[in-house]
């Protein structure tokens, strides 16, 4: 039976589940749905994204398969899978098959380590803000021009930022405009597997082949090769091949070149050679928009104050983000319950009582003290030193970030108006986005306080 066919069938079935259920859910758990193999036993039913598919499977899965038997009159199976793995499937790998410069018989083997690029991740819906914005640009610059002046391109931030969302965007975006570019995208850990893998059935020459002839490499946390001699050695050479080629060249990672410890030296110093671009916590109006991003994309209208709510609570990570939004959205699907403050105060309880619970002014207090080797009624208190005045700032933008007082209330604390409060705030702010110094510093303090 064609696929055509199937899909007309596909529909009717659809129109069947909506006898039994609303609607409205099943247009929003099977939208963009299809059916999308059949061998004659099993149905292969493509869902829009990995969410709906495990709703899905949990839920509807039994009746469809049903509604299915039903309509084609039969016993078939069904397996659900997602669009991206449609779309992994057919674009089957988006790097170009290697030329093995060994002897013609030996075919490359497939390329099973290589990972799927989810097609989800772009431009487009990477959201910017002050702290991505660099990182964010410097993408694009070269996902417009493979190795012009940015070569090679250095990410770097803590996890969960958005840095392999912006490496699969340049992948995205090539496929798209210059879909003939050889492009391969791996992570240390991959590229240490493989090449293990092929020093272990001795063709090493397939794997140099493999590496050597791309137009554009991308690592994700190359970190992962550091300590390891004989894969740093390997992709030295690899590096410096591509590089000599004029290949574009983009790597991730946790930290600075200089900070990836048992990092070898040659290789450190070429990181360094192009653009190194960090990516910092986004900021409450980079967090808020990205709620906005994330849940308008789930179809979910959040009330302001919600909104408000979550981009003040979970503050650390947009991975953190993604993951609220979505039980924000199970939760409300589950008990039907439009999403209020309330709700989304205890559905995520666990999300910030670390953040929330532990950190209190005076903690931030004493951790600044000791840090500055400064007395906290210093720090508290009136003298004008650019020292003092810089610790106090920082005070007090951490109290806001990380404390439920009001203005009126840390003002008390530094025994000052409500006005002086903000007028510091707004100064650690504007800092952020101009000093990079300031930042490692506020990075440096953010992660001890999320550690308590
Ligand atoms: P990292 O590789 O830095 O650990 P990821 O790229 O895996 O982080 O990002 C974690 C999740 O957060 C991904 O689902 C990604 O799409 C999302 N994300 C991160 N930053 C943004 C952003 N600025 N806009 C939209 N989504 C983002
Ligand atoms: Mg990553």
């Amino acid at each position: 039976m064609e696929l055509t066919e199937l899909n007309e069938h596909f529909s009717r079935v659809l129109a069947a589940l909506k006898e039994d259920h609303a609607a409205s859910t099943i247009d929003l758990w099977f939208k963009d749905s299809f059916v999308a193999d059949f061998d004659g036993r099993t149905v292969t039913v493509a869902l829009e994204n990995d969410f709906k598919k495990n709703i899905v499977t949990n839920r509807y899965r039994d009746l469809l398969r049903q509604k299915l038997c039903e309509e084609l009159k039969g016993d078939f199976n069904v397996t659900l899978i997602t669009k991206d793995d449609v779309e992994a499937e057919e674009s089957s790998i988006f790097v170009s098959a290697p030329q093995p410069y060994v002897a013609k018989q030996e075919e490359p083997e497939p390329d099973e380590n290589d990972a799927v690029v989810g097609s989800g991740y772009t431009f487009e819906n990477f959201v910017v803000g002050s702290s991505n914005k660099v990182a964010h640009s410097a993408c694009i610059a070269v996902a417009e021009r493979p190795a012009g002046t940015i070569n090679p391109l250095f990410l770097y931030g803590p996890s969960g930022l958005g840095k392999t969302h912006l490496l699969f965007a340049i992948v995205n975006s090539l496929r798209k405009r210059r879909p003939r570019t050889k492009v391969r995208y791996v992570t240390g850990e991959q590229f240490t597997n493989e090449l293990i893998d092929a020093i272990t059935k001795k063709n090493t020459a397939l794997f140099r082949s493999r590496y050597r002839n791309l137009d554009m490499l991308l690592i994700d946390d190359i970190q992962f090769i550091a300590g390891k001699m004989v894969i740093q050695e390997e992709f030295f050479h690899t590096f410096d091949t591509l590089y000599k080629l004029q290949k574009q060249i983009v790597l991730t990672s946790d930290k600075t070149p200089k900070e990836i410890e048992h990092l070898e030296e040659r290789l450190r110093t070429r990181f360094e050679m192009g653009l190194i671009a960090d990516i910092q916590p986004p900021e409450p109006e980079l967090r808020t928009a990205i709620f906005k991003q994330k849940t308008q994309s789930l179809g979910l209208d959040l009330p302001n104050d919600v909104l408000a709510f979550l981009a003040d609570n979970i503050r650390s990570n947009v991975r953190q983000i993604e993951g609220a939004v979505k039980k924000l959205w199970a939760q409300s699907f589950i008990t039907s319950e439009e999403i209020t403050l309330d709700m989304a105060k205890s559905v995520l309880s666990d999300y910030f009582s670390k953040e929330r619970s532990k950190i209190t002014p005076d903690l931030i207090l004493e951790m600044l003290s000791k840090r500055y080797g400064m007395p906290t009624d210093e720090i508290k208190g009136n003298r004008r030193t650019a020292n003092t005045v810089y610790v106090r700032h920082m005070a007090i933008y951490l109290i806001r970030e990380y404390t439920d007082l009001s203005l009126n209330n840390v003002g008390k604390i530094f025994n000052r108006d409500h006005s002086t409060i903000i007028s510091a705030y707004k100064g650690v702010e504007a800092r952020i986005k101009n000093d990079s110094d300031f930042n490692k510093d506020l990075h440096e303090i953010k992660a001890e306080l999320d550690e308590k």
